[in-house]
């Protein structure tokens, strides 16, 4: 079971769009949720760009996702979703978005941070590089009392987080058994359906098919897995 003792409670996880958590790390968070981790959510877009859709306005389909974004962490017993609304398809890692996240962190205080890993290779998707990094360099801003030492007013500290988690990883070291929990995944993943749309057969199979695939090294029949770091 993982350690929920008060040193390792508060987990947020920074990705770049709605689905991303849901895709990579969800049976984690609520196996996570149900031993008593509170969770956290941070999207940096609303994911307004991602319909083919030209009838579909780019502020409808972010409120579509939103909605849905919010039914999925329901699911899993998120605690918070937090959408900071930057432009889909366009994220910069920038001074920014990373003094933004800052204060979120030492706001928030999270123990555990997971995001994206930036370093995959081949990782296509712009947005899923910037949103790893900002986040990275975020977790590593907010614990210095030299950077944006603005925020440190109104009793807001340097925060120092203990652990990192990488998902969509090419060099994982850490494996959660979510055995208990891919049900609850794919069931948080089916309330994205302006993504995956209605009939998600083929999904699910290909989703069962990897966290049996990630299961193999350590011995588990679903496993999810990621980098990290612990500080
Ligand atoms: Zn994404």
């Amino acid at each position: 079971m993982p350690d929920t003792s008060e040193t390792l409670q508060r987990v947020m996880v920074i990705a770049a769009h709605p689905d991303d958590p849901e895709f990579g790390c969800a049976g984690t968070m609520v196996k996570w949720a149900q031993a008593g981790r509170e969770i956290t959510y941070v999207l940096l877009t609303s994911g307004d760009k991602g319909s083919h859709d030209p009838d579909l306005r780019p502020g409808q389909l972010a409120a579509r996702r939103e909605s849905e974004q919010r039914a999925a962490a329901a699911e899993l017993g998120v605690k918070e979703v937090i959408f900071l609304r930057h432009p889909d398809g366009v994220l910069e890692n920038n001074l920014e978005m990373r003094r933004q996240l800052a204060m979120i962190i030492r706001e928030h205080r999270p123990h555990i941070v997971v995001t994206i890993d930036p370093w995959r290779h081949y990782q296509l998707h712009p947005d899923h590089r910037a949103a790893g990094q900002a986040a990275l360099d975020a977790v590593w801003a907010a614990r210095e009392w030299y950077i944006f030492p603005e925020q440190l007013v109104d009793g807001i500290e340097p925060w120092r987080v203990k652990e990192v988690y990488l998902f969509w990883t090419d060099n994982p070291d850490y494996w959660e058994d979510i055995t208990c929990c891919l049900e609850a995944r794919l069931a948080a993943l089916k309330r994205h359906a302006s993504q995956v749309g209605a009939d998600t057969t083929k999904l699910e199979e290909r989703i069962r098919q990897r966290v049996k695939e990630a299961g193999q090294k350590p011995g588990y029949e679903a496993a999810e897995e990621f980098k990290r770091f612990q500080f």
